[in-house]
């Protein structure tokens, strides 16, 4: 096994002022990008790449998609923001519009992923103790164990990677986790009176897109009504056409209690997340008790309105179950010494990487690099492939041949 990576000087150059005056919070592979065009992104040297990540699924309907940059544009020379001091005249149209598209009675909307995962919890918290009746600061979520769901002092306190956790204690009380796709582990842990809520990824994305059986979305739903417990979906990264369905929970016709979405919610342009849930729940939230400065913007109400409709106006969520279909099967036909597992639902989809190098994976990202194609691993030896949904079938045929003259690399 060989790392040959080309650096152009003019990469290099940019690649050293974020070395220098960036923090080091991430480790990137070494490329730089100026230009993207649906499934493809171009780096500063004019080398084009398949894009297998879509920022971490955000962008689902391809890069600088043209309806949603036309809307950005328009508005943006309009109103961009009012604070939630003042009405705009297009927060009431957005929010019409998005609880249709889902079927929720109402919307709170807010902007990154992990601001709406804290307003999920702290709308469960209230529910818990406003409608459910726990004691004062008893109240307890459920949990996954190998759960991503952000980044924030909060979230993170309900996190078991040692990366994200070690030496940034103290930690938030009132969580448990149980085992992912074990439904008994549910349901003996909704025998504590005072959990409000359960909150899960339908597929876990960090984790390596882990896939649970069929069955268990709707043995959630059922424990959760139950029990009287908040099924909280969090469909940052599984939602919006990903997995083949426009919600991963669709899959088996479940409706969550509280939906969190955000990534794709505005096409990879802007930050916008939301949550959505019944009157029964939202209205427990009074004026003041929450907000966020940008959350409801204009700007980002307009962008998200076309990015939804876009999602559905080019079938998307169809498309990626198809090119899903295919891309795994012509990866498993494959039958690479390297690859020991292909897995994955529409066009959220990992590999496993079986190698004497424990990197073996970042070495594999960086010959799919040289040859045209985007990737990242993720804990060590799992690499997702996850294109924006544009894609086609001979797109997805030319990737797996990238992916198969990479691969040799290994050898
Ligand atoms: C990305 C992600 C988040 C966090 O979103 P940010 O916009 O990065 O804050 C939360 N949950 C899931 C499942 C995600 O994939």
């Amino acid at each position: 096994m060989h790392s040959t990576v080309n650096i152009s000087a003019n990469t290099q150059y940019f690649l050293e002022l974020e070395e220098k005056y960036g923090a080091h919070n991430y480790h990137p592979l070494p490329v730089v990008l100026e230009r993207g065009e649906g499934v493809f992104v171009f780096d500063v040297d004019g080398k084009r790449y398949y894009d297998f990540l879509s920022g971490y699924s955000a962008v689902n309907q391809g890069h600088c998609h043209p309806r949603i940059i036309a809307t950005l544009v328009e508005q943006a020379q309009k109103l961009t923001l009012t604070s939630r001091a003042f009405h705009s005249n297009l927060l009431g149209e957005y929010e019409r519009y998005i609880t249709a598209y889902f079927g929720y009675d109402k919307v709170l909307p807010m902007n990154t992923g992990v601001e709406a995962v804290e307003t999920a919890i702290k709308l469960a918290r209230h529910w818990g103790y406003r409608v459910k009746g726990i004691a004062e600061d008893r109240a307890k979520i459920i949990v996954c164990s190998n759960n991503f769901h952000g980044r924030t002092t909060g979230v993170i306190s309900f996190s078991n990677d040692p990366v994200a956790t070690t030496d940034f204690g103290p930690f938030i009380a009132g969580y448990e986790k149980i085992a992912f796709n074990d439904l008994a582990a549910l349901e003996k842990a909704l025998q504590d009176k005072n959990v409000c809520g359960f909150l899960f990824e339908p597929i876990q994305g960090e984790a390596g897109v882990v896939v649970p059986d069929e069955g268990y979305y709707k043995g959630v739903r059922t424990l959760c009504s139950e029990y009287n417990v908040l099924m909280i979906a969090d469909e940052i990264q599984t939602g919006l056409a990903r997995t083949g369905h426009m919600l991963a929970c669709d899959a088996e016709q479940v409706r969550p209690d509280i939906l969190v979405l955000g990534k794709a919610l505005s096409g990879g342009i802007l930050p916008v997340s939301a949550v959505l849930s019944d009157d029964a729940l939202m209205m427990t939230i009074k004026p003041g008790e929450h907000g966020s400065t940008y959350g409801g913007n204009p700007l980002a109400c307009a962008v998200a309105m076309t990015a939804l409709q876009v999602l559905k106006d080019e079938n998307m969520a169809a498309q990626a179950d198809a090119m899903g279909e295919l891309l795994r099967s012509e990866l498993r036909k494959l039958n690479s010494p390297f690859i020991e597992t292909v897995r994955g639902k529409g066009l959220l989809n990992a590999i496993v990487i079986k190698h004497p190098n424990p990197d073996a994976a970042w070495e594999l990202c960086l010959a799919l690099k040289e040859n045209g194609l985007l990737a990242k691993p993720t804990h060590g030896d799992k690499i997702r492939f996850a294109p924006p949904l544009v894609i086609n079938k001979e797109q997805v045929l030319e990737c797996v041949r990238i992916i198969e003259k990479s691969l040799s690399r290994l050898a």
